[in-house]
This record gives C-alpha cells, structure tokens and sequence, in this order.
C-alpha cells in the first residue's frame, strides 16, 4: 500500500462529468490498495471569473489592502471543487472528506496573491486515511497566521500538491492534466513537440521559470527540496486504464542526472509574453548608476530579468532591463520621476511589446556552440535579438513579441526536437 496525492488541472475538474471521471480515477486508485489525497484546482476559468468580479467591482489599482478580499473571493474556486468532487466519490461508493485549506491547516506567509507555504499540519488527514477515507483538499489556498486566508498564486494548486506529498512523504505525486506529459515545448504553439518519458529536476526547474506554465516553479522547487517523486500525466486517458500502466505514463520528473548524461544538448524551448523592456538613455558610466537606478526598482518591490548596460561613449551610456509587463507602467513612471532627475539621464524608453524565449539543456555544460546556433537560427528567420542572458543549463533571448511563435518553431526544428526525428531515451526505451 502506498500514499499517493492526485492534483487535477481546472480542465480536468471543467464539467460535473469530468468530475465524475476524476473520481472515478481516484477510486480506481484507493481500490488498488493506495491511501489517496487528491487536491484539485477550481473548474476552468473559474479563477478568472472571480478575478473578474473583482475587477467589476473596484476597477481602480490595487492597493495592498485589495490583495487580502482578492484572496477571499479566489479561494473559493477550489472550495466548490473539493465539494463536488467529495460528493462525486462518494457516489462512487467511496468515503471521501473534503477540507479547505485553512481546516487542515496549510500555513503560508501573509503575501496575499503569491502566498508561500510555510507548514502543513497532516494530523487530520492521517487521520481520515487510517479511517479508509479518501482525503480532497482544496489546492492554491492556505492560511496566514492571523487566519486569513491566503493563496498562492497563479498555478498554485501544483504547489498545493506537491506540498502535501512533501509533508506526508508520500509515495508519489501525480500531476494530472490537459496534456499527457512535459513536451519539448508548449505542444499548443508547436504541434511537433515532443512528449519527454523523463526530464532532469533543473531542466524542469528553468522551463517553469522561464515560461512553460505546465507546472507552477514552485512546486518543482518543493519537489526538489523534499525529493518528491513527481509525475506529470494525462487526465483525458479512459479512466478505466490499468493502474500499472497509468503509473508509468507521462514525464517522470527525474533526480539522477546520470540518466540524462546521453541526452539531447537541448532538451526544451520556454517562452513568455508577460515580459516588458524599460531603458534609460544617457546615464553617466560611473560607479553607482546601476545600483542607483536598479535599487530604486527594488525598493519599489519590481523584480527585474534580464539586464544590460551598453559600452559608453563620452562618458554616456544606455542601461536597459526587463520587468514583468504588469509592472511596466509602474517602472517607467518611477524611472521617469526618481531615476531620471537623480542621474541626469536623457531619457526614459520602454516596449511592453516584447517577449522571452529560451533553450534548456544540462547537456549545455558541456557543449560548445549552442547559444550561436540559436542566434544563428534566429536570424536565418529574420528575427532581431535584442537582449541576452545565459546561465550554464539556458540561453534566453528577448525579441519582439510578434516574432515569438516563429522563434520558438525555428528553435524547435533547429535543435532536432520536432517528433520526426527519434529521442534518444526513446531510442534508448
Ligand atoms: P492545469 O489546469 O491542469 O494546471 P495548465 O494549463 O496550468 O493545466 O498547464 C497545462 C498546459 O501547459 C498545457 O495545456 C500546455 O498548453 C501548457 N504547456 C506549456 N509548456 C508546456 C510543455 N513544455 N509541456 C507540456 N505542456 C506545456
Ligand atoms: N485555480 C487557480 C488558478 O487558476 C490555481 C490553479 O489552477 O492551479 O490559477
Ligand atoms: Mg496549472
């Protein structure tokens, strides 16, 4: 017998019918023998609609006293799914107890909106497990040390997940979603991409945190961390498929890096619009400037990507860095009111139309060559690079937004990942 935690995606919690697949799912599972915690997110487009609602309401920007209510009413996506799917269970034949994440308690910090979790309590769930219950916590939700409730941002409900099998060291974690697995890109933008039997925890690590949603960056750090055996699958299989071989599908997230040593140099293409690009023209080169200027975008809590400062010329320089687009405005008015005035700077640009795209690979480390394919890719379509950052297991490049899909496409084929050609741990399988 093994304890297993479920998390299911909004799509797979879209419909009451889908509900009663996803318990049906669950009590195949809990009939195998296993202890079951499963932690849904709210129905599609659910979270949205209640931000919605919000923004109906009170339509003027955020103060910090909004962030508290837009947790309250967000939250309560998760808590009709965990009902729901409760009820469904249990029409099921099942036992089955639902919980919201305060009644466990999930603890997290007070950052409303992006909420980090501090403790989980697992006594009552424990408790409802030695009973025969199937366990259904609602995910994305927590709860301050006031009692108020928090969540943990967009996607959280990965986090939820991936949380409490940390917590209650369980066996497995098992991600169900709209697709059947990590691909070498968003299989939505490239329909060649590939689905990947593994992928290393960094590999995974970089392309949730530089754009591919498919798991939420927290939840890969946790799983890291607490080396959670973590598996991203498909809830659109029949539900009715063998336990063993819905056990073995999909990406199993990987923390042997031997596994990976003959794999491909790059191994995924991420990318994200929610970038903008902000300069600041004619700065004195002199020490102090950039501290001068990037310290006042930290102090007002923006946090700044990529970076770049040109070679000066009479004494002057151009410094140019990207900041999520939602803080865009927010950048430009601070640079124009503090920096400008503070530095003597000529001026103050910025695009809000501009993207990030990158390759991930640990096989990078140890090739030559590869970022110079990607530019050389890249231009072979025409398409402009405007700024660079590399790390060893990434190379990012910000280019113009329209270019995006034909960059990540081009990148795709350039670097052997389209389905035509064989993986080589498909090879290897
Ligand atoms: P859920 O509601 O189940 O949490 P999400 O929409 O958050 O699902 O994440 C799944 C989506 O992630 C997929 O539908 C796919 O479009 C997108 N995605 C982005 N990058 C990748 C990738 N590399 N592999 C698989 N899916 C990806
Ligand atoms: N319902 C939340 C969201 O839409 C959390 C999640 O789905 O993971 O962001
Ligand atoms: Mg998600």
């Amino acid at each position: 017998m093994a304890l297993i935690v479920h998390k299911y995606g909004g799509t797979s919690m879209g419909s009451t019918e889908r509900i009663r697949s996803v318990a049906k799912r669950v009590a195949k599972w809990a009939r195998a023998g296993h202890q079951m915690v499963v932690v849904p997110s709210a129905m599609s487009g659910e979270t949205n609609r209640l931000l919605g609602l919000a923004k109906e309401v009170s339509p003027a920007k955020q103060t910090p006293e909004m962030l508290r209510e837009l947790d309250m009413i967000a939250c309560t996506g998760e808590q009709v799914s965990v009902g729901l799917l409760s009820l469904a269970l249990q029409a099921e034949g099942m036992q089955a107890v639902s919980y919201n994440g305060w009644q466990v308690p999930v603890k997290t910090d007070s950052a409303y909106t992006k909420a980090r979790i501090e403790s989980i309590d697992d006594t009552k769930v424990r408790a409802d497990l030695a009973a025969g219950k199937v366990v259904v916590i609602t995910g994305f939700q927590g709860v301050d040390e006031g009692g108020n409730v928090t969540t943990l941002g967009r996607g959280g409900s990965d986090t939820s997940a991936v949380a409490i099998a940390a917590a209650m060291k369980a066996d497995e974690c098992l991600i169900f979603t709209d697709v059947d697995g990590v691909y070498t890109t968003d299989p939505r933008i490239v329909p060649e991409a590939r689905r990947l039997h593994t992928i290393s925890f960094e590999e995974m690590l970089e392309m949730a945190s530089l754009g591919s949603k498919v798991l939420q960056i927290r939840s890969v750090e946790f799983a890291g961390k607490y080396r959670v055996p973590l598996r991203v699958l498909s809830s659109f299989t029949p539900w009715d498929i063998s336990v063993e071989e819905e056990a073995k599908s999909g990406t199993l997230i990987t923390f042997e890096e031997d596994e990976k040593m003959e794999q491909a140099v790059v191994s995924g293409i991420a990318f994200s619009r929610d970038e903008a690009k902000v300069t600041v023209t004619g700065v004195p080169d002199k020490p102090g400037v950039a501290s001068l200027i990037l310290g006042a975008v930290a102090d007002a809590n923006i946090e700044v990507d990529v970076i770049i400062q040109n070679v000066s010329q009479n004494g002057k320089t151009d410094f140019s860095f990207t900041v999520n687009r939602n803080d865009y405005q927010r950048t430009l008015d601070l640079l124009r009111t503090q920096v400008q005035p503070a530095t003597g700077a000529s001026d103050v640009i910025g695009d809000p139309k501009i993207c990030k795209v990158s390759i991930v690979g640990i096989g990078m480390r140890s090739h030559v060559g590869v970022a110079s394919k990607m530019f050389r890719s890249l231009s072979e379509e025409g398409i402009n690079i405007q700024m660079i950052s590399t790390s060893e297991i990434k190379t990012s490049v910000v280019i113009a937004e329209k270019y995006m899909e034909l960059a990540v496409r081009a990148l795709h084929k350039a670097f052997d990942l389209d389905a035509s050609i064989p993986a080589i741990d498909e090879a290897k399988a």
